[in-house]
């Protein structure tokens, strides 16, 4: 199957990279040879899945794994993933695919273990580089055991999301686990735009802050957490 890292001799040193392009090269490529990989993708709610499936479902198998140690507190974490296990059922009735699922147990402590000393980074800064390249090993070791093509991440269709950042872990990766990295950047072609008409028709749950604790706005993050405890969810750290 072929390899983006082919087509990235192929830049300039310092060149900014037009990762959807690259995509869409890669597309070709298959199409040409009459091949339909699968894929892995990483997604953290379900919003960057909606365009995401649409676009990639063309021309790829795809299965979501849900690898959100970040999350908190525990309700976010249980409900994120339950929409986005529920999108995918909705999508695959609505448009005739077999997306799978796959979600990874919830380890937060993890995450923490991670970021110590870097909580009080802003946001995009060096706690997020920390935390996609933290799951883009999870979705890359996952790739390796199961046998896919090529792993990769929704979160290029986020505007908020710094997609050169996130492709160039991709790559990084792909060169310490032997296997393939799927550049993308998914807000482009007016992915993100279509996001935002997919979640109305499907009625997803669009989360108000990104995912960690860090980062959320504290009342929001109190409501979700006192939400929680209705359902029996406790204090994790
Ligand atoms: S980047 Fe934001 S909107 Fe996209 S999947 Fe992650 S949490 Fe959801
Ligand atoms: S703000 Fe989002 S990307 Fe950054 S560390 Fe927190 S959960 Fe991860």
């Amino acid at each position: 199957m072929f390899d983006a890292n082919d087509l990235m001799k192929k830049m300039r040193p310092n060149e900014k990279i037009n990762y959807h392009k690259m995509l869409e090269d890669m597309i070709k490529i298959w199409k040409s040879h009459d091949e339909k990989p699968k894929v892995i993708l990483h997604s953290c709610c379900a919003p960057c899945s909606t365009y995401t499936l649409e676009f990639m479902c063309q021309y790829a198998d795809i299965t979501i794994l849900f690898a959100n140690n970040n999350i908190h507190p525990e309700y976010e974490y249980r409900k994120r993933a339950n929409e986005q296990r529920v999108f995918i059922e909705k999508f695959n009735k609505e448009t005739g695919n077999n997306v799978l699922y796959i979600e990874e147990e919830y380890q937060p402590m993890e995450f923490f273990k991670l970021v110590k000393g870097l909580e009080k980074e802003k946001e995009g800064g060096l706690r997020c580089e920390a935390c996609f390249a933290y799951r883009l090993d999870i979705v890359a070791k996952k790739a390796k055991e199961l046998n896919y093509d090529y792993f990769g991440s929704a979160l290029t269709l986020s505007p908020m999301k710094n997609s050169q950042l996130i492709n160039k872990i991709g790559f990084h990766i792909q060169s310490i686990y032997a296997t393939k990295y799927l550049p993308s950047d998914f807000k482009k072609n007016n992915g993100y735009k279509r996001s935002i008409e997919l979640c109305e028709v499907f009625d997803v749950y669009r989360q108000c802050y990104c995912g960690c604790i860090f980062a959320a706005d504290k009342e929001k993050y109190m409501d979700s957490f006192n939400e929680g405890k209705n359902y029996g969810y406790k204090k994790q750290f």
